[in-house]
């Protein structure tokens, strides 16, 4: 997070509008994970010392990887889970609910079955996928422009920017609203699906946001929907 005697930057700040990626997420000192909070929401982090503060800037693309469980094999067909609920809800509590929350994309990956991997077939080439972010980003710029928001993407777009600048039709408003109560978003959670939606919307090329696109948006918060409440640890 960065600090010292004489305040120096941090891993969080040296991947600025880079990648940070924290594997075995769950691992991390409790405090460490709370701190990201800072960055996550506003791309710098404030390092606090006896004779004064400094803030670093730490706009990063979080990517962090966990086990399902303990021991790895929750949810896998092939070996059988060993883990007491007890452990689970343990592990799982190590990550507060104020961080997942800020975390916009939950998306669980099942093992490699042996099939896939000595397929021939090969999947989209990452030129492709690059073509279609980079006309969802000119999306994204072009309705900033005349906003003084130009160059903002849809996770960076101030909030009044997409209270009053993003309307969701009648449908897409209905389902979101019942979407919030039986998944009991918080407000930070709904304006992150949002966001994500849009980002779908854009990749798709569709002007307005429908209801598929809120859909597969609350589809990647699968942990707001796991057993264990994360509780509001820091
Ligand atoms: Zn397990």
């Amino acid at each position: 997070m960065g600090g010292g005697t004489l305040p120096r930057p941090g891993e969080v700040s040296l991947a600025h509008h880079g990648v940070l990626f924290l594997d075995e997420l769950p691992e991390f000192r409790r405090d460490v994970l709370e701190a990201l909070r800072q960055p996550i929401e506003e791309g710098r982090i404030t390092v606090t010392r006896a004779h004064g503060a400094v803030a670093f800037p730490a706009r990063c693309m979080l990517v962090a990887a966990m086990n399902p469980c303990p021991c790895g094999h929750r949810g896998d067909a092939c070996r059988a889970c060993v883990c007491s609920p007890a452990q689970r809800t343990r592990y799982l509590r190590r990550l507060s609910g104020p961080l997942i929350d800020r975390v916009d994309l939950h998306v669980e990956v099942p093992r490699v079955s042996g099939a896939d991997l000595t397929a021939q077939a090969l999947g989209e080439a990452s030129s492709e996928v690059r073509a279609r972010v980079v006309l969802a980003r000119g999306l994204q710029a072009a309705r900033g422009a005349g906003f003084g928001t130009e160059g903002l993407t849809n996770a960076t777009m101030p909030h009044a920017r997409i209270r009053h600048g993003w309307g969701l039709g009648e449908e897409p408003r209905r389902f979101l609203h019942h979407a919030i109560d039986r998944l009991s978003l918080s407000p930070r959670g709904y304006e992150r699906v949002v966001r994500v939606a849009r980002t779908i919307a854009d990749l798709e090329g569709a002007g307005e946001i429908g209801v598929p696109h809120i859909a597969e948006a609350l589809a990647y918060r699968t942990l707001d929907r796991s057993e264990e409440p994360g509780g509001e640890g820091g």
